[in-house]
């Protein structure tokens, strides 16, 4: 089961993000990846991205808007820390994970 963040792309075209992202269109990858998952029977959804990088994965608290260059959630609720790009992949899965509305067991995906 895959979820990816369904980003603005438009938006991210516009920013100085533009050259971090490469010329690997992000949008190409999610096709690709969705293929690649439809090909192995894998779960595939886009999820909203809306504030990924600002929740709480553990408490759900929002923890406010994080600079780019600051690479670590820290939550001012629970406590609970960990890689800023690690958070925002959890919050995520949790999204998809409501949207598909069923949790399926990590040894279930092969
Ligand atoms: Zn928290």
């Amino acid at each position: 089961m895959i979820f990816a963040e369904d980003l603005n792309l438009k938006a991210l075209g516009r920013s100085a993000l533009r050259k971090a992202c490469l010329d690997a269109a992000w949008g190409s990858f999610l096709d690709i990846l969705r293929h690649v998952c439809w090909k192995r029977g894998v779960y595939f959804a886009k999820v909203n991205a809306n504030g990924t990088s600002q929740i709480c994965p553990h408490c759900g608290t929002n923890c406010g808007k994080k600079s780019l260059s600051q690479r670590v959630h820290s939550c001012s609720n629970c406590g609970y820390t960990t890689d800023r790009d690690v958070a925002a992949a959890q919050v995520v899965k949790e999204r998809g994970l409501s949207a598909v509305g069923q949790v399926v067991p990590m040894h279930a995906l092969g």
